[in-house]
């Protein structure tokens, strides 16, 4: 297995997830500084306590994922379970990466390119030639496009999403009713539901919801699914891992700790 120094690999990412280009609620890129170099990377969802354990226990000099740490809003101050997670990734060295919104939008690692891939959506692009997906509402981080065939309700979207991500989706609206056009954006979109209305799709898909979206969708007639928060963006940090070890030939390992949220 190859070693590579931890400034090449931010590098990369840097070039190919542009986190200058997005407004993040969280820092991207290098959060904690760990050993110099890397032989192995642990990829995950959240930098919770467990991921970093888990990433010790097998001797890992990096973690690499979508919700790190140090939040807008939260209290910066390192104390208490944040400390603990701090202390824990110190301890061993760890290197603690994080990507979060360049990581949703990103054309094809991304949450929302790979929840397509899985669920067999097929992104509207735009008409340029540069075959990007076309985009829409606040950032640019909803995604529309058709359904596979074997979807033609919102009963088939909801047996297909639990079939593929083994997990039973909450389904809004008449699930008996023909859909045609979606919109998704994976992870806690709930807040965009309007923009995708206004879209004119007739079904919309994120990762939660709040209570307010159960009215949107009985009044606009537009369905609403929620996935889970964690299980709709479990496969773009996968996809980004499965690109860092083709790219430098270090050891990448996804791990999966389930969250029902
Ligand atoms: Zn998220």
């Amino acid at each position: 297995m190859n070693k590579i120094l931890v400034q090449d690999l931010l590098s990369w990412l840097d070039l190919q997830l542009k986190p200058a280009l997005f407004q993040d609620y969280a820092p991207n890129g290098l959060q904690l500084q760990g050993k110099p170099e890397i032989k192995k990377v642990i990829t995950g969802v959240t930098a919770s306590a467990r991921l970093l354990e888990i990433a010790a226990e097998r001797d890992a000099d990096a973690v690499l994922v979508h919700h790190g740490w140090f939040w807008k809003g939260e209290n910066p101050c390192i104390v208490g379970s944040k400390f603990e997670r701090v202390a824990l990734a110190i301890r061993h060295g760890l290197n603690v990466i994080g990507y979060h919104l360049p990581l949703d939008a990103h054309p094809q690692w991304g949450n929302n390119a790979q929840l397509a891939r899985v669920l067999g959506l097929v992104p509207d692009r735009v008409d340029d030639g540069s075959g990007l997906p076309s985009v829409f509402g606040r950032g640019g981080l909803i995604w529309s496009g058709q359904l596979p065939p074997q979807v033609q309700t919102l009963s088939d979207l909801g047996h297909t999403i639990e079939a593929v991500m083994g997990r039973k989706p909450l389904l809004i609206g008449n699930t008996d009713r023909p859909l045609r056009r979606i919109a998704w954006c994976t992870g806690g979109a709930q807040g965009m539901f309007e923009e995708a209305i206004d879209r004119g799709v007739d079904v919309y898909l994120t990762g939660e919801a709040s209570e307010q979206v159960y009215h949107q969708a009985v009044e606009s007639g537009v369905a609403y699914v929620g996935a889970g928060h964690h299980a709709t963006e479990r496969y773009g940090v996968q996809a980004l891992g499965e690109a860092i070890a083709q790219q430098f030939g270090v050891n990448v390992e996804f791990v999966d700790i389930d969250n029902p949220v």
